[in-house]
């Protein structure tokens, strides 16, 4: 398996560095909203990953941090006049929803920072004995100067005159380049205690005590959006190998960002897509499937055309395969196409060549079968309850009494749940693309 190492700025062979498990970790969310289409896309390309990791036999460890302790959290709960640590555990159990929605495998671990205050307050220390961070009066900071390969992910070069300089809030400006906070030591209610005194962690040093925590390091894959490459990932990297003293991780992956209508999702913009907005329209799978149309690290953008295309696409397929079940066909073999997802998961060729497979009809039914696991492995669907399956048979049964006016509601009412019934001559094929 190959894959493009936003490390070294090409692509590599992925091996394990302990024996067949490959343990990943991807940042999560700052749980004080309701998770948006960008949060989705994320997780998805992540998970598409981790299960084509798997299928490929593959052991995988994979660990996705839950941010409840950061300044946003206590600005909005401020906002509603409910307390921080509230407001953060109901959107942490909104989250893990969510992933179940998108039938996103579940994680080894989602650890909190608020139940990893020893680990983050323990590595600032170690920072703070090898001389890589400084107490001030306002927090403790990480000393970028004295990281000699601070810059090597996103290629920023540190300015002698911006040395010293310091930032306290994790939301700077992309091109600033200063020394970061580890600890902010804060005035107001929401307070953690610590050896410099109460306040709360910054935001990038959770990842580097929470990763480290279970996955020790080295470990193989850290993946996450691209934006967050600086200053998130520079300094996880920074404060890791300079406590450490040794690599923290072998390969970073970077999803492409999500735009709609080729701006970037924003509240003011007026653009911004709920997750459970979205999902009252179309079927996760779908959502799995729009995304795997496009390469991870491609940018995917969100507008009615490509919508359109991409769920015509998609009924399409889904149909073509129930029929290519009813029926049997040439021989030629799954693990070509496969191959192509390991080049660098290039999902965008490989649904190509799948559809020229299908088009063909070069499929045969013992490799459809195979096939159809995999594909039911990449977009899982939402099986037919025992409920829905008795439905099924009472409507064949209505049309063989020529009751089709009561036949045709059990379609509707079907339809309204993505799931199509179409008849043939002697029986009726079912097309569920929910
Ligand atoms: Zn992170």
């Amino acid at each position: 398996m190959n894959f493009y190492n936003s490390l070294t700025k090409r692509k590599e062979s992925l091996r394990p560095l302990k024996n067949n498990l490959i343990r990943m970790y991807v940042c999560g969310p700052t749980v004080y909203g309701p998770s948006h289409l960008g949060h989705a896309v994320t997780y998805i390309r992540f998970d598409f990953i981790r299960r084509f990791l798997e299928f490929l036999g593959y052991k995988v460890k994979l660990v996705i941090n839950i941010t409840d302790i950061h300044d946003d959290i206590l600005k909005k709960s401020q906002e509603l006049k409910i307390p921080p640590q509230k407001l953060a555990d109901k959107y942490t159990q909104e989250f893990y929803k969510d992933l179940e929605s998108l039938r996103i495998k579940k994680a080894f671990k989602y650890p909190r920072v608020s139940e990893n205050l020893k680990e983050i307050i323990n590595l600032i220390k170690i920072l703070i004995q090898k001389g890589y961070a400084y107490e001030t009066n306002d927090g403790v900071y990480f000393d970028i100067s004295k990281f000699k390969n601070y810059g090597r992910l996103s290629g920023i070069i540190i300015e002698k005159e911006l040395t010293g300089t310091r930032v306290k809030t994790d939301k700077y400006e992309k091109e600033e380049v200063s020394d970061f906070a580890l600890w902010k030591k804060e005035n107001d209610k929401w307070l953690f205690s610590s050896p410099w005194g109460k306040g709360r962690p910054g935001w990038h040093i959770e990842c580097s005590a929470m990763s480290i925590k279970y996955l020790d390091m080295p470990f193989d894959l850290h993946g996450g959006a691209i934006d967050l490459i600086f200053p998130h990932h520079e300094n996880e990297i920074a404060q890791s190998e300079a406590a450490y003293g040794k690599k923290f991780v072998n390969f970073y992956l970077h999803s492409g960002l999500l735009y709609v209508n080729g701006q970037k999702m924003s509240k003011s913009l007026g653009n911004y897509i709920e997750l459970r907005e979205f999902l009252q329209k179309y079927p996760a799978r779908f959502l799995r499937f729009f995304v795997f149309l496009h390469h991870y690290r491609s940018p995917i953008d969100f507008n009615e055309k490509n919508l359109k295309n991409a769920w015509e696409t998609y009924f399409n397929l889904n149909e073509r395969i129930v029929k290519l079940k009813a029926k049997e066909f040439k021989e030629k073999n799954l693990r070509n196409i496969v191959k192509i997802l390991e080049d660098d998961f290039n999902s965008p060729k490989f649904f190509a060549k799948l559809y020229e497979i299908i088009e063909k009809n070069e499929i045969s039914l013992s490799n459809l079968k195979n096939l159809d696991k995999f594909l039911l492995f990449l977009f899982p669907w939402r099986k037919l309850t025992p409920k829905e399956k008795a439905l099924i048979r009472q409507r064949n049964r209505l049309r063989q009494e020529k009751k089709f006016a009561q036949a045709d509601i059990i379609r509707q009412n079907f339809e309204k749940k993505f799931i199509y019934l179409q008849d043939l001559k002697n029986k009726t094929l079912v097309i569920n693309i929910n």
